[in-house]
């Protein structure tokens, strides 16, 4: 379980700040002069309203996974009902992925007093309030109740935030406050979404009996029922969506079909990318076998003594800058959840790598695009992120192993598809089946010919153990610029300070060079001045070449591998523009993925691309809005290319 997270680790600028309890234990917001749920039998009526709304528990009685949208998350008492209720009466295994958007969010010391009049509550609430961290506006991706439930969280403005959601939900609550008084939650828009994302058959359920939103929900596709309402209350509504399915996504980008519950995938890699992903599809109820080449996992680009967590330092709102930010929280609390063994120190303190950086970082900590008490002015002109953890691989792949099948030896070298994948390793005479295949291994994942033009690129990184015994006092916090460096480690019983890396494109050599330690020293020596006169190549007792891969434009490449040739015939008259002509959709290779491309950066990226890939296999939602799946497609290179051509 993680620490509860207090009020100082939440931005407090988006922190509901104008809360009251006018009887003394029901919530109420002075912006928008409303209570959140009626103070007469709050759980009552919501269980009245919604559950009951939904037809629930008919509703899920048959249903491995329940996806549910609310627009409104509030207190959460929604939340914490419809989860004891779902978790009594749903299937065995079932999952149940709850979206919910808010534009102000409580803070967890609110929450837990509205939620305090209702001890049968408790289970489910402290488990929310376990993983309820919100550092940004955004999507927030959180696991709870034994894995069984995930709470994807979407802070900021509901029509915004639902915009982007890629999702087919199963059901709906419109929980706003009342319409008279929160119009923004009660638009066109906010219906056309709803719409949108409604799998056909969807339920929603509203306490209001508004005339303008029964007729907007009609026009947006919903078939609607006035029912009595709760108490003294005259009516509430219920409905279902009846409309046509749609997609906003252009055919190019279609989400290909998901696999069945229960089926088998073959993860190909086993390093931070493979191992993450293995547990995320496992965890959705898939029976997975990674196959790693080496004799055991995270023993190449994943398998350095230590590793940091690194923020890059650019403001803006590019697609780079969105999605560092969200792996960036997303693996914060993942480590700190689920692995604490595995944080070696927090705090980093980052320099400009070289002079030409400073006026970035100046400017930087000028507006950081974070909650203030994220960021601040560190020793000598760096950036300090007081959060940021330092990591122990090691521990991360002993977590990570505990609870999965035991990873099999073996290089796969082809892949053949007829109604199921076929896995063959040079050496071996038996091949290996499977349902789907997730492609993690780094440089080599374009060694086979379904992903041989994608366009990775291996780079060589080198990094240098020194012996700590032999420098002055190291700092207590990672620093890094050039370079990095972490605080000591063990290694085969000595105190070990790690250091690197090197960046050498093109290289496919791990054996280690004397003129790669030199380099290392080098740099070291600017990020840590104390050290200078000591550092020298008499301290160094070892180290580490890997292999990483980068794609032409930095970000991961993760998501389903298109048939290219069958891509350049469909979309061959993009380059007319996209409303030219209707386009089939995507051509991939059946159930075949790619999550590969994570640089330097693999253990702060990994955790949130495995739920992005294990989310498109399944079907489920995604954990982050469409215009970062789209800069993280694999098809994406082709598509510009192809939009560009002849
Ligand atoms: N369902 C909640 C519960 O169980 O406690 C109660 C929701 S309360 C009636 C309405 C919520 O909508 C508030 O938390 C409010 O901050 C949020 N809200 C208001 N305007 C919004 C907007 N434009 N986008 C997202 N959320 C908004």
């Amino acid at each position: 379980t993680i620490p509860l997270q207090n009020e100082s680790e939440l931005d407090r600028q988006m922190l509901q700040k104008d809360i009251h309890w006018p009887d003394d234990r029901t919530p109420a917001s002075r912006r928008y002069g409303d209570i959140y749920f009626s103070s007469e039998n709050g759980l009552n009526e919501s269980r009245y309203v919604f559950l009951q709304g939904i037809h629930a528990p008919e509703l899920w009685r048959n249903k491995d996974h329940l996806t549910l949208l609310e627009n409104g998350f509030g207190t959460g008492l929604n939340f914490v009902m419809t989860c004891q209720a779902w978790a009594k009466t749903a299937p065995k295994n079932a999952r149940l992925t709850y979206i919910a958007t808010e534009k102000h969010p409580l803070s967890p010391t609110d929450i837990r007093r509205a939620l305090s009049p209702w001890p049968e509550l408790d289970e489910q609430r402290d488990a929310l309030l376990a993983v309820y961290g919100l550092r940004s506006q955004g999507y927030h991706h959180f696991t709870l109740l034994g894995g069984r439930v995930t709470l994807l969280l979407l802070i900021g403005d509901s029509a915004h935030n639902l915009s982007g959601l890629e999702a087919s939900v199963d059901a709906i609550y419109l929980d706003g406050f009342a319409p008279k008084r929160n119009q923004d939650m009660w638009t066109s828009e906010i219906f056309r979404q709803c719409a949108r994302l409604a799998a056909p058959e969807a339920r929603l359920a509203t306490f209001t009996a508004a005339g303008f939103v029964r007729r907007g929900l009609e026009d947006a596709g919903f078939r609607i029922q006035k029912e009595p309402g709760y108490g003294a209350k005259r009516e509430c509504m219920r409905g279902c969506f009846t409309g046509p399915s749609s997609s906003d996504l252009p055919p190019w980008y279609h989400r290909p079909e998901p696999l069945s519950q229960g089926r088998h995938v073959a993860i190909i890699g086993g390093g931070i990318a493979g191992l993450t992903t293995a547990l995320a599809l496992q965890n959705r109820g898939y029976q997975v076998t990674v196959f790693e080449a080496e004799a055991s996992s995270m023993s190449q680009a994943s398998g350095n003594p230590a590793a940091i967590i690194d923020p890059p330092v650019t403001g803006g709102d590019t697609a780079e800058a969105q999605f560092s930010r969200s792996a960036l929280f997303h693996a914060l609390d993942y480590y700190t959840a689920h692995m604490p063994n595995a944080v070696l120190s927090r705090g980093l303190n980052k320099y400009p790598a070289r002079p030409s950086e400073d006026e970035k970082f100046i400017s930087f900590l000028s507006h950081p695009p974070f909650p203030h008490d994220f960021v601040s002015a560190g020793p000598n002109g760096a950036v300090l992120f007081p959060e940021c953890v330092s990591l122990r691989p090691p521990q991360i792949r002993e977590a990570l192993e505990a609870h999965l099948p035991r990873t099999v030896k073996s290089r796969i070298t082809s892949l053949s598809y007829s109604d199921h994948w076929t896995l063959t390793c040079g050496t071996e005479t038996t091949p290996y089946s499977a349902d789907a295949i997730v492609i993690c291994s780094g440089p080599a994942a374009t060694g086979y010919p379904q992903t041989d033009t994608l366009p990775l690129e291996p780079v060589r990184g080198q990094i240098s153990l020194l012996e700590a015994d032999k420098l002055p006092s190291p700092p207590e916090q990672a620093r890094c610029g050039a370079g990095y460096l972490v605080p000591p480690v063990e290694v085969a019983g000595k105190s070990v300070l790690v250091t690197g890396a090197t960046f050498q494109r093109g290289s496919l050599d791990n054996t280690l060079r004397p003129e790669d330690h030199e380099k290392n020293l080098a740099t070291l020596a600017d990020l840590w001045p104390e050290a200078g006169p000591h550092l020298s190549s008499d301290c160094i007792i070892g180290g580490r070449a890997a292999i990483r891969a980068y794609s032409p434009d930095h970000l991961p490449v993760c998501g389903p591998v298109p048939d290219m040739a069958a891509y350049q015939t469909a979309y061959a008259d993009l380059h007319h523009g996209p409303r030219h002509k209707t386009f089939p959709v995507a051509p991939y290779h059946p159930h075949l993925y790619i999550n590969s491309g994570l640089g330097a950066r693999g253990f702060m990226t990994a955790p949130l691309l495995a739920e992005l890939i294990s989310g498109f296999i399944a079907g489920d939602a995604l954990p982050l809005p469409r215009s970062l799946i789209e800069a993280l497609l694999p098809a994406r290179f082709m598509v510009r290319a192809l939009r560009k051509a002849p």
